[in-house]
């Protein structure tokens, strides 16, 4: 009989924390969990999921501007945000419930209360204590907004998913991946919408190429880019916003929204008491996901290691495994897939060409960028961008990047081929899907550098 309540106890029924507990308890540990919101984390209730579903509002506005040249008469479009808002929150309450019935049929307590650490084997959760041999934190992040004077008047992710109605005017600060995804959801809908970052071109740390290729699309999609300008404060105007820029001059919103990043959530947790260390603002943990204490583990945003969900239900799942299964289990962080659903999607594996030269030094770069068929019946001119980098000593593949329509769907099984190590003489040697995009894959021949 064990001296604790439970052999494994998680803060955070997110994506990390709910795969470790139930995996924990499929492989026999008594287990519970706490959550001080809904389960399901960031990416059920206030990110991926809602944020994919609205992507897909955004996007018929292109396929009714499309559809006359097809032949097809659809008249004036009209968009209803509340119909929109109203029908997400019933597939977020759907998951929501989901979630807590594989917690329950996997036999994990769970207490819909905070969870805080006293020592290194019990968490105070709501008025009880709780005590555990192991503990796992897995309470992810948390958007994170500059000071700025009035900074209390913008939006962030977490609000854009409730709004009342959809703004006429909008901007949105930062340049990153929830930047640029809701710019094209606003715009989609109808908004006017103004995308403003300190950077020269979107998406900093992700291949140049694709970043030209992006920011070149969103302005000719008529997202308003005003790039090399930091917002140095706001105000409320009426019903709007004044919004003060570095540069002196201003203008009125109908709301701003920050995506400036986001930090992982450790405020209150206890850390400090129990002795688990930082590294930066995350917690500090080994290749096993193990901090400075010894029976707690932390995974996903909170570590700030890879911040996406696939990456923190692996990490989850590996310390399941290493507690209660056969041999202590790694998560590989080694070229992880990830994608921007952004109009048009941006979808990146491995190495950018920048990183392979560095890493390398010598690389082959293949490039294709043309306008894909189905544009070719609609005035649209943008360019779909598929680029592969290859290592020249040993052929393989090390990088791939996609910017274009189900760029997103169509990587996915080219990181297989990246992951296993396939060399670009492989790829060559597989036929084509005529006439897809994704055939370009197996067919670039040519290096363009
Ligand atoms: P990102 O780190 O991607 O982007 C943050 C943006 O804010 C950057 O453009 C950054 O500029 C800018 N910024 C940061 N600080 C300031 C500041 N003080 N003033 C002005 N601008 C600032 O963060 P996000 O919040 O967009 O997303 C967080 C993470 O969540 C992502 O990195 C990703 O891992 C994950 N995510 C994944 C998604 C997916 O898989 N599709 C979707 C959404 C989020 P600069 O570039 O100059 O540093």
């Amino acid at each position: 009989m064990s001296q604790y309540d439970y052999d494994f106890f998680v803060i955070g029924a997110g994506s990390g924390g709910v795969r470790a507990s139930r995996i924990a308890a499929t492989l026999g540990a008594k287990v519970g969990i706490c959550e001080e919101d809904r389960v399901g984390g960031t990416c059920v209730i206030r990110g991926c999921v809602p944020k994919k579903l609205m992507v897909y509002a955004a996007e018929f506005e292109e396929h009714f501007r499309d559809a006359a040249s097809y032949g097809w008469t659809v008249g004036e479009p009209s968009f209803d945000w509340a119909t929109l808002i109203a029908n997400k929150d019933k597939e977020i309450d759907r998951l929501n419930g989901i979630y807590k019935q594989l917690l329950s049929t996997a036999g994990v307590e769970l207490f819909e209360q905070r969870g805080e650490l006293l020592d290194a084997h019990t968490i105070q959760v709501g008025d009880r204590r709780i005590t555990a041999e192991n503990i796992l934190i897995a309470v992810g992040g948390w958007p994170s907004l500059p000071e700025i004077p009035g900074k209390d008047l913008a939006i962030r992710s977490n609000e854009a998913f409730h709004l009342a109605e959809l703004p006429r005017r909008i901007a949105v600060y930062g340049g990153g991946y929830i930047a640029v995804e809701f710019a094209g959801i606003f715009h989609g809908m109808g908004a006017e919408t103004t995308l403003v970052y300190r950077g020269d071109k979107l998406l900093r740390g992700f291949d140049d190429d694709v970043r030209d290729c992006l920011t070149a699309a969103l302005d000719e999609r008529g997202i308003r880019l005003k790039l090399e300008t930091r917002i140095a404060a706001l105000e409320k105007s009426g019903d709007a916003i004044r919004t003060r820029f570095d540069d002196g001059s201003d203008e009125e919103f109908d709301q701003v929204m920050f995506a400036t990043g986001r930090a992982p959530k450790i405020d209150g947790l206890g850390l400090d008491k129990v002795g688990v260390e930082l590294a930066g603002n995350a917690i500090k943990v080994d290749e096993y996901s193990r901090t400075s204490v010894d029976n707690i583990f932390a995974v996903g945003d909170v570590t700030n290691r890879i911040a996406l969900t696939p990456v923190a239900l692996a990490e989850g799942q590996a310390v399941a495994h290493t507690l209660f299964g056969e041999k202590p289990v790694s998560p590989d962080h080694k070229f992880v897939p990830s994608a921007v659903f952004s109009q048009p999607n941006v979808a990146t594996v491995g190495y950018t060409e920048e990183q392979a030269k560095e890493e390398f030094g010598n690389i082959d770069v293949y490039m294709s960028s043309f306008r894909t068929l189905k544009q070719t019946l609609t005035p649209r001119t943008e360019k779909m961008m598929l680029k592969l980098i290859v290592e020249s000593a040993s052929q393989k593949v090390i990088g791939c990047h996609i910017v274009g329509e189900h760029a997103a769907e169509i990587l996915q099984g080219t990181a297989i081929a990246i992951k296993m190590g396939a060399t670009k003489q492989q790829f060559d040697q597989v036929i084509g899907i005529h006439p897809t995009a994704a055939e370009e894959l197996v067919t670039m021949r040519t290096k363009v550098r």
